[in-house]
């Protein structure tokens, strides 16, 4: 594994043996050494692979459940919580998501409800279901 002396993080990343190196991890004597990469950039350093964590990056689109009914969904290639609504009042509705409060779309909550209502011509979205 490579790794940087932790009280010296300027000097050269160096391998040691994974096992000795999760040991001085633990104990605070290095660091993993985590190369400066753009989102989905890869470095192969002797045969250990690095890859920088995706950005948060939220999108939104409307799904089917397989009944047909439709439900709002966000997600985020960082983030494994998925977000999820179908129910009647998609605008009071709100998540968290990466630290901040965050609002379903205008324009995608329209066309949910646009489907709802077909879907569901007497009673506009029957089921809540939050974060899946
Ligand atoms: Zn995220």
């Amino acid at each position: 594994m490579k790794v940087v002396d932790a009280k010296n993080p300027q000097t050269q990343p160096f391998d040691i043996p994974s096992g000795l190196a999760r040991i001085l991890i633990s104990k605070g004597d290095v660091h993993e050494y985590q190369p400066n990469l753009a989102p989905g950039e890869k470095l192969i350093v002797g045969g250990v692979v690095f890859e920088r964590e995706p950005e948060h990056n939220l999108s939104f689109s409307i799904q089917q459940f397989k009944d047909g009914a439709p439900y709002l969904y966000a997600n985020c290639p960082r983030c494994k919580p998925r977000f999820v609504y179908s129910g009647p009042n998609p605008e009071s509705q709100s998540f968290r998501h990466d630290g901040k409060e965050v609002k379903w779309p205008a324009d995608l909550v329209a066309d949910y409800l646009t489907r709802c209502r077909v879907f569901y011509p007497e009673n506009a979205g029957r089921r809540l279901v939050v974060a899946v």
